[in-house]
């Protein structure tokens, strides 16, 4: 097993210990910033120079993923590499576990990637999910069409598919051809449309000696695809259904031999079963709350097991609602007119808010800016001051 490496310890060759992300979005920011709270320092690749990660690094390297120059530098550079955003190619990650400690392992990521690979793993891990087909040719189209308990359905890409983008509604197997054609015929998935009483996703950290820690199971609204609202404790989530969707994400990671930070999305139905939707190999949106109301935020957890330090059991200390904040709250008056800065002073003024922006400055609709986390000592006053936030930004009530 390998070493834990220990911030602020110098290695043989003098080097600080330092840790590396492939990916430069905000959850690669976040990521940086709890390394460098715990003293380690920090690395990225990335293509854009305006990158959230890159422009708080101590290193930025500015480079196409997959530049083998670039590859070989953070290898270099770094002590352990961990990756920020699913679609990462596998290649890079292959590349850089050559040299150091790379988690989660590509082999993880490569399930995680691919919707068709998911499922079956998931269903393999005798955890449930939608009932599914895929939709790979013209054989495939005709034999998920010829399934009517599929719909109405959803058809999604296979791959490179993220808040809700790569999704076709079809109402019958007569939609089907056309949904296929709109979304290029790249290889599919359909997938029964569920009766979705509520949604929740469960963090699980895992360590390299197979100890795994969870965060509390978090209770998530999404409009149009994209997380709005997440609350935790869930209050439309029973204990067992937890209890359920707790062991089902901890079975999926063993089942992966998972290194890092995994969190599986699951929908609760109108009868009350729990079924698996989709996997994110990393720190996920529905998991920010924990920068504000858990002793060890997600990030912390990412920071911990990729560097083996010990995994205790995070601890929510305070009830809280996020609110995801988009691109178009910057855009009251329509996506034409010039952007203007929301009432951030507004929201400050609430009690118990705490506001992360990404460093984004380029809003656009639909554009992850940042979140804002309301905590408090008791869950119904956290839900007050939430839904006053959503009043003083204009978002519409949860
Ligand atoms: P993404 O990768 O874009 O997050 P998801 O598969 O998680 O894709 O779908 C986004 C959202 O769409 C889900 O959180 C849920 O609200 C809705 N959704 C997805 N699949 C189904 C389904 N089979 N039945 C009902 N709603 C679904
Ligand atoms: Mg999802």
């Amino acid at each position: 097993m390998t070493q834990p490496f220990l911030p602020a310890a110098a290695d043989a060759r003098g080097r600080a210990p330092t840790l590396g992300v492939l990916g430069g979005g905000q959850l690669g920011r976040m990521f940086l910033h709890a390394a460098q709270q715990m003293g380690y320092e920090t690395a990225v690749l990335d293509p854009d120079a305006a990158s959230p990660a890159g422009r708080v690094a101590h290193a930025h390297l500015q480079a196409a993923y997959e530049d083998p120059q670039a590859l070989q530098h953070l290898a270099e550079l770094a002590h352990a590499v961990t990756t920020e955003f699913e679609n990462v190619p596998a290649v890079a990650l292959k590349t850089l576990a050559l040299h150091v400690p790379v988690s989660p392992s590509a082999a993880a990521v490569a399930v995680c990637q691919h919707r068709a690979r998911e499922k079956a793993f998931i269903q393999a891990a005798g955890v449930s999910c939608a009932p599914f087909a895929d939709v790979v040719d013209e054989a495939g189209l005709a034999t998920a069409a010829n399934r009517p308990e599929l719909f109405p359905g959803l058809l999604k890409t296979a791959t490179l598919g993220y808040d809700g983008k790569g999704q076709r509604a079809v109402a019958t197997a007569a939609d089907l051809p056309a949904a296929w054609a709109d979304l290029g015929h790249a290889p599919c998935v359909l997938e029964k449309r569920l009766d979705l009483r509520v949604e929740c996703s469960v963090i699980v950290a895992r360590g390299r000696d197979g100890a795994c820690v969870h965060l509390p199971v978090q209770q998530n609204l999404h409009r149009g695809g994209i997380l709005a609202v997440t609350q935790v404790p869930a209050p439309d989530v029973s204990a067992a259904q937890s209890q359920a969707a707790v062991a089902a994400a901890q079975r999926l990671a063993a089942a992966l031999d998972y290194v890092g930070v995994l969190c599986v999305e699951f929908f609760v139905l109108a009868d009350g079963s729990l079924v698996a939707n989709e996997m994110a190999p990393r720190p996920h949106n529905s998991g920010h709350y924990s920068m504000d109301a858990c002793d060890v935020s997600q990030f912390e957890l990412q920071v911990r097991t990729l560097a083996g330090l010990p995994l205790t059991p995070p601890r929510q200390h305070s009830p809280a609602v996020m609110l995801n904040l988009l691109g178009d709250l910057w855009f009251p008056d329509g996506a034409e007119q010039p952007p203007r800065s929301p009432d951030w002073a507004g929201v400050l003024a609430l009690p118990g808010a705490r506001l992360h922006l990404y460093g984004k400055t380029d809003a656009r609709p639909g554009r992850k800016m940042g979140h804002l986390n309301i905590v408090g000592a008791d869950a119904a006053e956290v839900r007050e001051v939430a839904l006053q936030a959503c009043r003083v930004l204009g978002l519409p009530p949860f």
